[in-house]
């Protein structure tokens, strides 16, 4: 992944200063003259006595309009899930983050609702944030440059923090923020409700087996609205969107049959643009159904 730095520099008026103590170890900022026990608790959020103070107002309305415009970022697909930090470095409001690309958050992917937000931030600060790539790490996951894809599939799993969509042609993650706008945020919160079930399920504990259902079966409430965001997509973009159906089952028979038609699966052989899934080590969509657009590894 690409680690981002995101940064503003509040212009204040003057007559105090948001730096934290020079001697600060984990202790709120000592400038504002109130008890350690207040000064504790307002750092913390709670809006408790010394929290009046205008600079103490003033770091928590930052902190709070920029979690706010990272977070609509994040849904935007232009952070990876869970990655982001926001923290004080002396006067700086600082957000760290892990993004798919190294222009990731460039401008032409902000969305109405993300400019008005950021709009806000740096009214209230009096100053521009300040994108900067700072780094990477071996964690990468590779997007799709195709010039034109054959199509779609909607999957992830637990420990996936990228994007629910990957290319047909390449199979590599397509950013959400590529996407039409208006698929963006639905299919953010279903990736996120999918993983957690997923997490469920992996953990084998309380919740495995219902958890599992929700991946399995083909008319789950977690999978019926994967398949209308998957066909909403598909109009969208006017290319096939594919559904990946969880299965662990064995394999009993070569060939199955839908679990919405009941027509005989497909191999994804007889399909040549599958090309990138089927170069996986792991064949993700092995059956397919053309008519109802479901994959899987494994006949049901
Ligand atoms: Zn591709
Ligand atoms: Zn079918």
């Amino acid at each position: 992944m690409f680690i981002h730095e995101i940064r503003i520099h509040p212009k204040c008026s003057g007559t105090y200063s948001l730096e934290t103590d020079s001697a600060w170890s984990g202790s709120p900022p000592s400038e504002f003259g109130i008890s350690a026990s207040v000064r504790s608790a307002s750092f913390r959020g709670f809006p408790v006595g010394g929290a009046s103070h205008p600079a103490a107002l003033l770091r928590d309305q930052l902190e709070e309009q920029f979690g706010i415009w990272a977070s609509l970022a994040e849904r935007n697909g232009q952070f990876l899930e869970n990655t982001s930090m926001l923290y004080w470095r002396g006067e700086d409001l600082v957000l760290t983050a892990g993004c798919l690309e190294k222009d990731s958050l460039d401008l032409r992917y902000e969305t109405e609702l993300l400019r008005i937000e950021r709009e806000k931030l740096e009214a209230l600060a009096a100053a521009s944030l300040e994108i900067s790539c700072v780094g990477w790490n071996s964690e990468a996951q590779c997007v799709c440059d195709c010039a034109e894809s054959a199509g779609f599939i909607l999957w992830t799993h637990f420990i996936d923090a990228g994007s629910p969509i990957a290319c047909v042609s390449c199979g590599q993650n397509v950013p959400l923020y590529r996407l039409p706008e208006s698929v963006r945020y639905p299919l953010w919160n279903w990736a996120s409700a999918y993983r957690k079930c997923d997490w469920l399920n992996m953990d084998c504990g309380f919740g495995e087996r219902w958890a599992s259902c929700q991946m399995r079966d083909a008319d789950s409430g977690l999978m019926r609205e994967g398949r209308a965001l998957a066909s909403m997509l598909e109009s969208a973009c006017g290319i096939p969107v594919w559904v990946y159906l969880y299965n662990d089952r064995t394999v009993r028979r070569f060939r199955a049959r839908c679990p919405v038609c009941g027509q005989e699966l497909r191999r994804s052989e007889d399909f040549p643009q599958f090309g990138g899934i089927q170069n996986a080590e792991y064949v993700l969509m092995a059956f397919l159904c053309p008519e109802c657009r479901l994959g899987t590894n494994a006949p049901f």
